[in-house]
């Protein structure tokens, strides 16, 4: 697996003179399948895969016989052999009545079948469960004389569909722990050197930052973290002898060590990365025969000046941060990774390239990136970059998952296929009668996407992208060609529940920019002389996408873990609007200093327009980072109120803390306040509620003006694992009743 790959050798060529053959016909065949007396366990799943498909296209049963020694000329051969540059690479020929499939010592002889069987007799898989395979009285073939190898030694398309055996066969994907230690394949610092059991004893052996020891990473320059490390793996590798890979890798935490030592290294190096590759190559100095992986990601992603990764050091190059909506090679807000990687690629044997095609905050929303597929992954390839990890959509329902799975799976085995014609073969299978429809939707998407050739983010909400490639106008043709679509389907249930499943992401992308612009034409609300009314098509879709949802099993809509149950739930809570009695709805508000403008612009009308923040911090919340603060909001008019609430939201992950304590005054003229009571959280806030709601009563008191208060944590706590970075203060819906 791990031998060096030169070059691609597919040749297509038929023996002149040579007729073909008859594999069956009639219903019977004159043939059998013949493998070695002790075959390898590839050797007999080639077999079953011919012998299964044959039955199935034509209803013959060709037996499988061991033995090798001699055979009859109506046979055909499969058979593993080590003369392969690339060991799944394979050969299929024909020599008189015989067919022989020859295929190197990984998975040959399994592609060498899944290539006979798509490309001679067009079966396809093109999910797990869904195949298609022609019915066919007779099964012939031509004299055939073909060799095909990947390019790619290590091809891993990452998602829940390699999880099904066959279809990881099909599409001729490696898997992570093939070849990698299980648990060992990224982020192991604290598997190798656990804070749990060494953080109290010796803070130095980690990370140092901003002039506090702190669990996030740990202090590579330290001898005793190479000394435990090594220890671990050296007892770790007596457990799975077998496995080659195994990850010396920095936490998934975006901060290093910046104690004295470490920053001279990285002086030194001019990288953050000099540290990690020092401290890898003393590991990987330990363990000639195996490979130790390592990450360049984040901070550790510039190569160091100075030190080279050792030969048996595999380098894990990320490219999290990058645009998706142009090719990388050709952006010039890549511009960085480029230089990177061919710095990487110049002093680094083994570079392992992990790539990111999804949205993982919103798996569920449109994602125009195919166009970029193709082309950065051959310039990876020119790059030397043959090991490749891309990770794709982790779960069922996800945008164009099935598809996008497919068009990488072909794309890493050969970068130079014509990636339209996958396109294009997908969506008629996958579609059938609705795949004009879908087509269209596909083409009109990735169109709009190039027109603007703006940033497309794997973080990004749907709202992003509400003026360009999701405006309202879009939206609308979007839906009406899956409206043509599922007429097209409307009598095949299977079909029809792709095409639903494919309208998902428009539909979550519609309902996420509603609750953005909850009042607007495109909202959940429309104004009434009576009042706000929800908009009934906007209901009945959110009804549509949950109902989908379940019969499609999808089980998650983002990387975090929100399920659809979950999403319908708090959608709900979120459209139960907070107007009637609200003595606080559309009042100013005016806060001193003023909020981020990071978050919902900050605009203050967000906290009295009457909807609560949903549990996304990006959805109607006003944030304020590191600091305290006042707010205030004028009633218009002296009035007697009962209640005055305000609500805070908690995301330690992202560094948001509910307020140390809330002080709420009230004032009839603005100028003289009275404080009508505190409440205090203090800094420290484990295990607080994601939202809290502090509730002030007023009771018989005349007030016009709310004033509030607010003490923030203004730092993350001595627990979190970024401790002592600027924390965040999220405020939302002022309701005075
Ligand atoms: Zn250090």
């Amino acid at each position: 697996m791990w031998r060096i790959l030169v070059v691609l050798i597919a040749v297509l060529t038929a023996c002149t003179g040579n007729t073909g053959i008859r594999l069956a016909g009639g219903g019977k065949s004159a043939y059998e399948i013949r493998i070695p007396d002790n075959p390898a366990a590839q050797e007999e799943r080639a077999a079953w895969f011919l012998q299964t498909y044959v039955k199935k296209m034509s209803g013959v049963e060709i037996p499988i016989i061991k033995g090798l020694e001699s055979f009859p000329d109506h046979s055909v051969v499969i058979r593993e052999s080590v003369s392969f540059a690339n060991t799944d690479g394979f050969s299929i020929t024909t020599t008189g009545k015989r067919l022989t499939i020859l295929g190197g010592d990984h998975k040959g002889c399994i592609y060498g079948v899944i290539n006979l069987l798509e490309k001679q007799f067009g079966c396809r898989m093109y999910a797990p469960g869904f195949e298609v395979v022609p019915k066919k009285a007779k099964l012939k073939l031509p004299a055939l004389n073909i060799a095909d190898q990947p390019v790619n030694v290590y091809r891993n398309v990452f998602g829940w569909l390699t999880d099904d055996k066959d279809y990881q066969d099909w599409q001729r994907l490696d898997v992570m722990y093939d070849f990698f230690a299980e648990g060992y394949y990224v982020h192991t610092m604290n598997t190798l050197v656990p804070w749990q059991e060494n953080f109290k004893k010796h803070p130095e052996y980690f990370a140092e930052i901003n002039g506090q020891r702190v669990i996030d990473q740990l202090c590579l320059t330290n001898p005793d973290v190479l000394r435990i490390a090594i220890e671990k793996l050296k007892s770790e590798m007596a457990k799975q002898p077998g496995k080659i890979l195994w990850s010396v890798s920095q936490n998934d935490v975006n901060s290093y060590c910046q104690c004295k030592n470490c920053m001279k290294v990285i002086e030194e190096e001019g990288s953050p990365a000099g540290p990690v590759i020092r401290f890898v190559n003393q590991v990987a100095a330990q363990f000639p025969d195996k490979i130790i992986s390592t990450l360049a990601y984040q901070y550790s992603r510039q190569a160091p000046k100075v030190t080279k990764p050792a030969d048996n050091v595999q380098i894990m190059l990320c490219t999290i941060e990058l645009n998706r909506s142009q090719p990388i090679a050709e952006d010039p807000r890549s511009a960085s990774f480029m230089q990177d990687i061919v710095d990487w690629g110049r002093i680094a044997k083994h570079i392992y390239l992990w790539d990111y095609t999804v949205n993982f905050n919103h798996f569920t929303s449109p994602f125009p990136n195919f166009h970029v597929l193709q082309p950065n992954i051959q310039m990876f390839v020119k790059n030397n970059v043959f090991e490749h990890f891309q990770q794709s959509n982790t779960d069922i329902g996800h945008e164009f998952s099935e598809m996008k799975s497919y068009l990488i799976s072909r794309l890493l085995w050969n970068p130079e296929i014509n990636a339209d014609s996958v396109i294009t073969d997908f969506i008629n299978g996958y579609f059938g009668p609705a795949a004009p429809f879908i087509r269209n939707y596909f083409d009109t998407l990735q169109g709009e996407i190039l027109k603007t050739g703006e940033w497309l983010f794997i973080y990004d909400p749907p709202t992003t992208y509400q003026n360009t490639f999701l405006s309202e106008a879009n939206i609308n043709r979007y839906l009406g060609y899956f409206g043509q679509a599922r007429e097209a389907v409307k009598d095949q249930p299977e079909l029809l529940l792709h095409v639903k499943t494919c309208e998902l992401p428009v539909q979550y992308a519609t309902m996420e920019i509603a609750k953005n612009q909850m009042f607007s034409g495109r909202g959940w609300f429309e104004q009434k002389d009576t009042g706000y009314e929800l908009r009934k098509p906007m209901r009945d879709m959110l009804e549509d996408f949950y109902t989908t949802c379940k019969e499609a099993g999808v089980r998650t809509l983002s990387e975090s873990g929100l399920t659809p149950e979950n999403y319908y739930q708090s959608t709900l809570r979120f459209i139960d609007l907070k107007i009637e009695g609200n003595l606080a709805f559309k009042k100013k508000v005016t806060a001193e200093p003023a909020p981020s403008d990071k978050y919902s612009s900050g605009d203050l009308s967000y906290l009295t327009n009457g909807v609560k923040g949903a549990t996304d911090y990006r959805v109607h919340w006003v944030g304020w980072e590191a600091r305290d603060f006042t707010l205030t909001v004028d009633l218009e008019r002296v009035l007697h109120a009962d209640t005055i609430q305000i609500s805070s939201l908690y995301n330690p992950s992202a560094w948001i803390f509910h307020p140390a304590s809330v002080t709420c005054l009230i004032s009839e003229d603005g100028a003289a306040y009275q404080p009508l009571g505190k409440e205090t959280l203090g800094f420290d806030q484990r295990a607080e509620q994601t939202i809290r709601v502090y509730q002030f009563l007023p009771v018989k008191k005349p007030v016009r003006f709310v004033r509030f208060d607010v003490t923030g944590t203004k730092h993350n706590p001595a627990w979190h694992p970024s401790a002592g970075g600027d924390s965040w203060v999220f405020l939302d819906e002022v309701i005075v009743k």
